[in-house]
């Protein structure tokens, strides 16, 4: 059965108050969030991150691929070419704990994954062993990857599915 008539009708209720047509594409935030598509799991909530705010992406383990070194370094050149100057971006990493992603650290888990994919880049990209170690192996990806801006300020934080917190992995730096 389909959620969709579900949703329909929450979005009807949201357009009937809905009064903020008139926002700027820059966001109020030099901010953008990387997290988790994880349903326990929403800035909105937990940042009280509004529309308009800040730019959000989100992935299966909050984890930096090829795409989200990508789509970061657009936003970059988006920006820089808005306002003609080099932006004051910031990434910030959000895990969170008791992620899907761990499961697939495990290795009998691990083995069935690279088996129905066909390759082990899943794993290797995707699994979480240790959710602070994952944010520090992430920033080297951004690191290694010569798309993405030196200046582009970057940092790393997990989110306790349990308590609602945050708290900080990583501290904010440049890239490199
Ligand atoms: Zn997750």
């Amino acid at each position: 059965m389909s959620d969709l008539a579900g949703l329909y009708a929450r979005n009807a209720a949201f357009a009937e108050s809905f009064d903020r047509g008139d926002l700027p594409i820059k966001p109020n935030l030099s901010t953008i969030i990387l997290t988790c598509v994880d349903a326990r799991v929403d800035p909105a909530s937990f940042a009280g991150i509004e529309l308009g705010d800040a730019f959000v992406l989100r992935n299966v383990g909050a984890r930096v691929t090829e795409a989200v070194a990508l789509e970061v370094s657009i936003l970059w050149t988006l920006m820089a070419m808005a306002s003609g100057a080099t932006p004051s971006l910031e990434l910030v990493i959000i895990e969170h704990t008791a992620c899907g992603m761990a499961r697939f650290a495990d290795p009998e888990v691990a083995a069935k994954v690279t088996e129905r994919f066909g390759t082990e880049a899943v794993v290797e990209t995707y699994a979480i062993e240790d959710p602070a170690e994952a944010i520090r192996t992430d920033i080297e990806r951004l690191r290694a990857n010569p798309i993405v801006p030196s200046e582009l300020a970057v940092s790393g934080h997990l989110y306790d599915i349990t308590t609602g917190k945050l708290s900080t992995v990583v501290e904010t730096g440049p890239l490199r």
